[in-house]
Order: C-alpha cells, then sequence, then structure tokens
C-alpha cells in the first residue's frame, strides 16, 4: 500500500523545514511566521462564543449564511470598490479552500496555470494535488516585484487556463498599481484566462491603499479572495471569502461541498461580528506594522543591507547573496549559529533563493533584534 502520487510528489514547504529546526533550537526569534502577533478582538471572541452557547452549531448553508454575506457585499463595495450580489459572495474556509475549491471548478488537470516567483507556496502545493502545473513568471527587483504582461506572455500556452494574482503579496510586500492589472487584465482577455486574485492582504497596507482587480473586470473572468485570517487577527478561526464573476457561484459551491461543505458556524458568527463591528482594531494593527516596517528600513538602510521595501502586508524581502550563501543553507546556519528562524526564498520559487523573508508580524523588539543579527550574519559571512 502506497500513498498516491499527488502526495508523494508535492514538495514539501521550506517554511515548515525551518519551523522544525527552529523548533529544535533553544531561544530562537521567530521571523518566519505568517501570522499576526495580535489577539483576535474580544467582540469577535464573544461573537462566536454566543453563537456556541445559543446553539448556532449546526451545518450552515455551503456558501454561508445570508447576513454574513449581506455584510461582506457592503465591505467589498466600500474597501474594494466591488460591486456584488449577495450571490456573488462565497464564505470559505480561510482564502486557501475558497483557491482550491475553484481550482477544482474552472481548471482541469494536465491544465497549467501560471504563478509568481517568488510567490505563496501553497498555490503551486494545491495545484501539485489536483493535477495542474504551476508555470512560474518572474517578479524582478527593477519593475519593484510587480507582475509584468511582457514576462508573463511568452509562457502562455494552449494549455494555460488561469493566471493567479497577489496584491498586496506575500512575500514581496508589493502592491500591484492600476496600470499594471489592467495590462494583466488585458493579457487575460486576449487569451482567455481566469484571473485569481489574492487579495487577503488588502487592510494592510502602508503608504497608499491597494486598489482591487475585480472592479476592473468587464469580462466575468475575475474571482477575488479575501479573508478574515490577517485584517481581525484571525489566522486560526478559517473563514475567508471570494467574489465570483455573476453566474460562476454555483460551480464553486458545488466544488466546496465534497472539500469542506460550509465553514464552522460560531466563526461565521465571529467573522460578522468583524466586519459590521467597530474598525480601530484594523487601522491600529496596521499602524503597528507600519511602524515596524519603517524601523527595519531604517536598520537595513543603516547597515547597507539590500532589500526591497514592502508598501503593504507585513513581509519584508532581504537580498543575502552578499553572505555568499543563499536559499535553504543560509536559512538553515541562520538558525543554528544566530538563532533567528527566516524563510529562505526557494520556499516561494526556483528562482527566488537569493532573498530571505522577514516577517513584521512580530514585537518590534524582538523584530529588531532579529533583524540586527541577520544583518551582522550577512556581513560576517560575506567577508
Ligand atoms: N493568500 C496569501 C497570499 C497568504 O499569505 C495566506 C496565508 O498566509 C493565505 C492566502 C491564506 O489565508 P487564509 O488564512 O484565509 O486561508
Amino acid at each position: 500500500m502506497k500513498p498516491s502520487m499527488a502526495i508523494t510528489s508535492m514538495l514539501r514547504s521550506g517554511i515548515r523545514e525551518i519551523m522544525d529546526l527552529a523548533s529544535r533550537v533553544e531561544g530562537v526569534i521567530h521571523l518566519e511566521v505568517g501570522e499576526p502577533n495580535f489577539n483576535t478582538p474580544e467582540h469577535v471572541c464573544e461573537a462566536a462564543a454566543r453563537a456556541g452557547f445559543e446553539g448556532f452549531t449546526k451545518y450552515t448553508p455551503n456558501a454561508g449564511i445570508q447576513p454574513l454575506r449581506e455584510a461582506l457585499v457592503e465591505k467589498v463595495q466600500r474597501r474594494n470598490g466591488l460591486d456584488a450580489t449577495v450571490d456573488q459572495i462565497i464564505v470559505t474556509s480561510g482564502a486557501v479552500a475558497g483557491l482550491y475549491s475553484t481550482m477544482a471548478a474552472l481548471v482541469d488537470p494536465g491544465s497549467e496555470i501560471l504563478v509568481a516567483d517568488p510567490s505563496w507556496p501553497n498555490y503551486s502545493l494545491m495545484m501539485q494535488l489536483q493535477g495542474i502545473e504551476p508555470v512560474h513568471y518572474p517578479l524582478t527587483v527593477e519593475n519593484g516585484l510587480v507582475p509584468t504582461a511582457a514576462e508573463i506572455e511568452p509562457l502562455i500556452t494552449d494549455r494555460t487556463k488561469a493566471l493567479i494574482h497577489n496584491s498586496p503579496g506575500n512575500p514581496t510586500g508589493a502592491i500591484t498599481p492600476h496600470e499594471s492589472m489592467q495590462e494583466l487584465l488585458e493579457l487575460a482577455n486576449t487569451h482567455d484566462l481566469w484571473v485569481f486574485t489574492d487579495e487577503v492582504y488588502d487592510e494592510i497596507w502602508f503608504d497608499e491603499p491597494p486598489v482591487a482587480m475585480g472592479p476592473l473586470d468587464d469580462q466575468g473572468r475575475v474571482v477575488s479572495f479575501f479573508s478574515m485570517s490577517k485584517t481581525y487577527a484571525m489566522t486560526g478561526w478559517r473563514v475567508g471569502y471570494l467574489v465570483a464573476p455573476p453566474g460562476l457561484s454555483e460551480v464553486i459551491i458545488k466544488a466546496q461541498e465534497p472539500i469542506t461543505s460550509c465553514v464552522n458556524a460560531p466563526a461565521q458568527k465571529a467573522a460578522l461580528a468583524a466586519v459590521t463591528g467597530p474598525q480601530d482594531c484594523v487601522e491600529e494593527m496596521r499602524r503597528s506594522y507600519r511602524e515596524r516596517r519603517d524601523k527595519v528600513v531604517e536598520l537595513l538602510e543603516d547597515r547597507h543591507i539590500p532589500y526591497v521595501r514592502p508598501t503593504g502586508a507585513f513581509y519584508l524581502m532581504v537580498d543575502v547573496s552578499p553572505s555568499g550563501s543563499q536559499g535553504i543553507e543560509f536559512a538553515l546556519r541562520l538558525v543554528e549559529e544566530r538563532h533567528v528562524a527566516v524563510v529562505p526564498g526557494t520556499t516561494f520559487g526556483p528562482h527566488s533563493g537569493h532573498f530571505v523573508r522577514v516577517s513584521l508580524a512580530t514585537a518590534t523588539d524582538l523584530l529588531l533584534e532579529g533583524v540586527g543579527r541577520l544583518a551582522d550574519a550577512i556581513d560576517d559571512w560575506g567577508s
């Protein structure tokens, strides 16, 4: 008896390798984590507890409870400029399950999906599980780690079915400007591709709020993914949502049935409280991430360490090539010798080994201590 070929050939996330090693080393500063270091706001927890005590603990409709879907219609209109009806909103078990169901619903095994290098590794992992081939398009420092149609177009074949776009980006911290989104959409129109736009970090930005891609779509090819995870420090609650083009929800809901069926009922009540309740917690977290970004940037500038200045999400990419080592080798040595965990760039794509990702979702004093040690390591090992 053997496990499936799909699971055997699925690569292991480099984040896990670092986390495993970090858990065996005493006193490590964790800059690899991709989740807020804040607690879920109290009124959100109370709403979930109330739901439990009131017996709101049964299956819900696959697409989510009506009041939450209605509140999300209002949210995407207000925050993302997206005009959607309730039918277009599907509540998902985190954005991750929304992406998985959407791929299963819209892309056949044997097809190709274009995905950025570097990008969040789960896109490629879920493709591998579904027999879909990830084709990496480069994000270059010269282009501010923002995708360009010119670099993507030569990679399109008759098997290409979709393009994944992520802004604000993990691990890049980059926000795709309006004109680049327009360009990507024209490319998708020309080659008849679905566009999966992952905007889970839509509320985490430092200079200008990001624009959404959905409102630019006039051909019904963009599916937009959002989440409670990062905005409200709710990673463990597993609530995300997507906005499908008109008429497409039914097939995605159909795909969701055998995967997750519906989202945990009390967690949907928590999400409703989060979206409809006071929003100052969002602003406070955003301010903290922005302060940390500014302090880390100042430190790296002082030390002349190459990095890419993030404008959103809570990650920062440091170029470790001056150290003389790259990727997993650099990251493993940093844990062992300097007791700092970061994510090696190879986790995010085959050509991103010269980077490591630092998470800003860590208390400021630890973050600065960790980045200081990282800068020391680059200097010491490179000399
Ligand atoms: N998309 C990106 C770019 C992410 O970085 C993450 C989590 O780190 C997710 C989606 C997953 O979000 P969720 O917790 O809603 O599944």
